[in-house]
């Protein structure tokens, strides 16, 4: 789904401040690999996520999503296989506190047809059915837990049936329970729908349960 190839990133380009964050990086995922991503605060895994995830462009090297070179793409094209291909989930959930669970996720759905049908009602309810929170669907977000606010987050990242999930610390803010049941959740998806995951996180036993272990330190990938 993902190929890198000696991808590098600078912030503040032609600035005094300039500083290269991502020295060349080679990274290769494969359709339903689970991978996690470790290596120290500051070495580089949000920046490299956010590239992968089309948010951000890299400043050299080159980003293959799907077979497709993205370097050279304008933004409107980014913004559409984004959409299609990938999906979110941060370390803050970044849900909309006054809706309900279930319009937090229908907002991708919607997003792209511009408006709310039954069809869209439907599957956000079998959604939130695969995370366990049916029955949460009227409260809205600001209201659940941390654990159930995650669990809706994946279940909208999940809407636009992405072919790659990005999770950027998705449990970092979560007591162990809560933490253990939201990896599960992502597990899951990665085996029944075939997802291919990039799983941030400094917790090494959840990263032993991934398939592999991607090392960044100092913006260079190890090992
Ligand atoms: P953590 O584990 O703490 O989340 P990280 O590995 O995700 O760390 P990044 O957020 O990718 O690290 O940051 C890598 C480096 O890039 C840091 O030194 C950070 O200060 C720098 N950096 C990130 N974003 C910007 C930006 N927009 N402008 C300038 N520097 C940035
Ligand atoms: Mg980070």
């Amino acid at each position: 789904v993902v190929e890198l190839r000696q991808v590098r990133k600078s912030f503040n380009v032609g600035q005094p401040t300039e500083v290269e964050v991502l020295h060349g990086i080679d990274l290769r995922l494969m359709p339903g690999q689970f991978s996690a991503v470790m290596g120290p605060s500051g070495s580089g895994k949000s920046t490299l996520l956010n590239i992968v995830g089309l948010l951000d462009r890299p400043t050299g090297g080159q980003l293959l999503i799907q077979g497709q070179e993205t370097t050279a793409m304008d933004d409107a094209r980014l913004t559409r296989l984004r959409g299609h291909t990938i999906g979110f989930v941060f370390q803050y959930h970044h849900l909309i506190g006054a809706f309900s669970a279930l319009e937090n996720v229908m907002l991708p759905m919607v997003g792209l047809k511009g408006f709310p049908d039954a069809e869209t009602e439907g599957q956000a309810l079998r959604l939130l059915g695969s995370v366990g929170l049916e029955r949460w669907k009227d409260t809205p977000a600001a209201r659940l837990s941390g654990g159930q606010q995650q669990r809706v987050a994946v279940a909208r990242a999940l809407a636009m049936q992405p072919a790659l999930l990005l999770a950027d610390e998705p449990t970092g803010n979560l007591d162990t329970r809560s933490a253990d049941a939201v990896f599960e959740l992502l597990r899951q998806v990665n085996r029944e729908h075939g997802t291919a995951v990039l799983f941030v996180t400094h917790n090494p036993d959840l990263a032993r349960r991934c398939d592999t272990t991607l090392m960044v330190v100092d913006g260079q990938m190890q090992g």
